[in-house]
């Protein structure tokens, strides 16, 4: 028989995404409607070394859902991935009276949760928020729905300027080694090329035959999507690339970066996060451990952390399909 639970900790933990403070708001107001105490965490794994805690009740998280980045700010922590790390984080979660752990992050702050939760029988339920979508067991991890619609919206502006100059622009966006935010945001902003790390063959040749097919049916100016994960070389190498095989083409570069990480949450993002945060602590109530919350097909699930760890998200192949289709 597990403890009762009367007071939980929750931590954004990683790297930041949009949605994560709906995610936090979501969670306080859970222990709220149960009842339990709850401690926010500052800075991740960091934060629970030091003993950063802060109180959080259903009035500190008022006006935050709108809010991007993280209230909690977060972290990478070395230390915690070190056992004597972690004994000092569970020392100062017991002094606390905090007895369990939800952590908001991606893949690396999974596992660092599912070691302290083995390691000390401490019940942690995660919630995924990265923009980059690359987390097994979940159709969508928090921030990633923000940062497509950031990326469509900067390639439309870039499309106004290719368009009136005849030229090619490179594009280069986030994702890790992850293709969703290029094989998504590629398909909305009408890319005439996308080019993915989990396919070799979505390279530099793709791209030339993609170019001499373009040519041949008329097209003045091009968009081409560049997952910032390997595909063969950078959006840079590209360029050169291009200008020393295809000289007729006027090349440009541009590197969307962090702003893809920013900004307010879209509408799917604080319905995902508000869903994902009160369904950890259901889950946390209902005695489940070591286990992230995510959605499939519209459904709320719960995946063993262990799943989630086990392998990539495999990308869908009817996109690259619609992908292939509609830039004809
Ligand atoms: P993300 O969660 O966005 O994938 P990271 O991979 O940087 O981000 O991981 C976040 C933090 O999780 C790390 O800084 C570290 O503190 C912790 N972490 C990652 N891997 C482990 C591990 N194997 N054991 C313990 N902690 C880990």
């Amino acid at each position: 028989m597990t403890k009762k639970i009367n007071k939980i900790g929750v931590l954004t933990s990683g790297g930041d995404a949009p949605g994560m403070n709906a995610a936090i708001r979501a969670v306080v107001r859970a222990c709220t409607h149960y009842n339990v105490e709850c401690v926010g965490i500052y800075e991740g794994y960091s934060g629970l070394i030091k003993n950063d805690l802060v109180t959080l009740d259903a009035r500190s998280v008022a006006n935050t859902i709108n809010k991007g980045g993280t209230f909690l700010r977060t972290a990478r922590c070395n230390e915690f991935i070190k056992k004597k790390g972690r004994q000092v984080a569970y020392d100062n979660l017991k002094k606390a009276g905090v007895n369990a752990l939800v952590v908001i992050g991606g893949d690396g702050s999974f596992r660092g949760a599912l070691e302290f939760s083995q390691e000390f029988k401490f019940p942690v339920v995660g919630i995924p928020g990265t923009i980059d979508n690359d987390i097994q067991g979940t159709d969508f991890t928090i921030g990633y729905d923000t940062a497509l619609n950031t990326v469509v919206e900067a390639v439309d502006k870039i499309r106004d300027t290719a368009s009136s100059h005849n030229r090619l622009f490179l594009v280069e966006v986030m994702g890790r080694d992850a293709g969703d935010i290029a094989l998504n945001a590629g398909i909305g902003a009408g890319a005439e090329e996308i080019l993915i790390p989990e396919r070799e063959d979505l390279g530099i040749e793709r791209l030339l035959k993609s170019l001499d097919h373009s040519e041949k049916t008329g097209k003045t100016s091009s968009i081409v999507i560049v997952a910032e994960g390997k595909t063969g070389m950078n959006v840079l190498e590209m360029r050169d690339y291009l200008n020393e095989h295809r000289p007729e083409y006027d090349v440009r570069v541009s590197v969307i970066g962090h702003m893809q990480r920013g900004g307010s949450p879209t509408c799917a993002d604080r319905v995902l996060a508000s869903r994902l945060g009160i369904g950890a602590v259901d889950a946390l109530m209902n005695g489940s451990t070591n286990v992230m919350l995510g959605v499939q097909k519209n459904e709320l699930v719960t995946v063993d952390l262990k799943v989630v760890l086990l392998k990539n998200r495999n990308i869908e192949k009817e996109l690259l399909r619609v992908a292939h289709i509609s830039s004809l």
